[in-house]
């Protein structure tokens, strides 16, 4: 159930059966030259769609909340069509969402991440809502970190823009991979190095990782298994 296609009405007696809310969440940010800039918030809605599909044919409902679609990236700002949101404004915002829905009485709020950079704020904007709201569990899914043994079994790396993330687009929305672009390396740094041009030397175009071996199979396989795992975490504890 899209949350943004119901009326209040629908949304008020939804409530009455229905504990559970999935927030996407992602970033508009350059993915190398062959993925669209919306790819972080594309992945996590299509989990989303599928967990809930997963979960329907066990008989249990969930909502989907609409994206967030601007997040934190620091790091890719280097490139053209990344639009970053400063940490303390992003933790700030998301903060207030989550709140919303748990003042709406959801007691279980998934936000369900496609980037990275979202990571820290993410975890301190749900922090602060457990003060007010100590009966509400918000749990955060990085899906490309959290089932990365999985992943690593279908692809043989994985990285921004690389094989994984361009397999996962390939099997969402084939049109808008330019696999003929698709090229790129593994590059990282012993310890973390902060400084303003980083994204440059670490993610030469946009890439981490050589996403020429991507494939639509190997997407499917990935939305899989992460949808029917996130599914099964959720309709266990229901
Ligand atoms: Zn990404």
């Amino acid at each position: 159930m899209r949350m943004e296609e119901l009326t209040w009405p629908e949304f008020e007696s939804l409530k009455e059966r229905v504990n559970t809310v999935i927030i996407p969440i992602g970033s508009v940010e350059a993915h190398g030259k062959h993925l669209p800039l919306g790819t972080d918030v594309f992945a996590p809605l299509e989990i989303a769609r599928r967990v809930e599909e997963r979960l329907r044919g066990l008989g249990v409902e969930v909502l989907t909340a609409p994206p967030v679609w601007y997040g934190h990236t620091f790091v890719l700002n280097v490139y053209p069509g990344t639009i970053n949101v400063g940490g303390d404004a992003f933790k700030a915002y998301v903060r207030e969402i989550i709140k919303e829905f748990a003042a709406e009485g959801f007691r279980r709020i998934i936000l369900l991440n496609g980037h990275g950079g979202n990571y820290s704020p993410l975890v301190l904007a749900a922090e602060e809502v457990t003060v007010d709201f100590p009966e509400t569990e918000i749990w955060l899914i990085n899906w490309w970190l959290d089932f990365r043994e999985d992943i690593l079994s279908i692809c043989s790396s994985q990285g921004h823009a690389g094989q994984d993330e361009t397999s996962v687009m390939l099997a969402i929305r084939p049109e808008l991979v330019k696999m003929e672009n698709a090229r790129g390396e593994k590059r990282s740094s012993k310890v973390r190095i902060i400084k303003k041009d980083i994204g440059k030397e670490l993610f030469p175009e946009g890439v981490n990782d050589d996403p020429s071996l991507a494939t639509v199979e190997k997407g499917e396989a990935i939305l899989s298994v992460v949808s029917e795992k996130i599914a099964r975490l959720i309709a266990g504890d229901t």
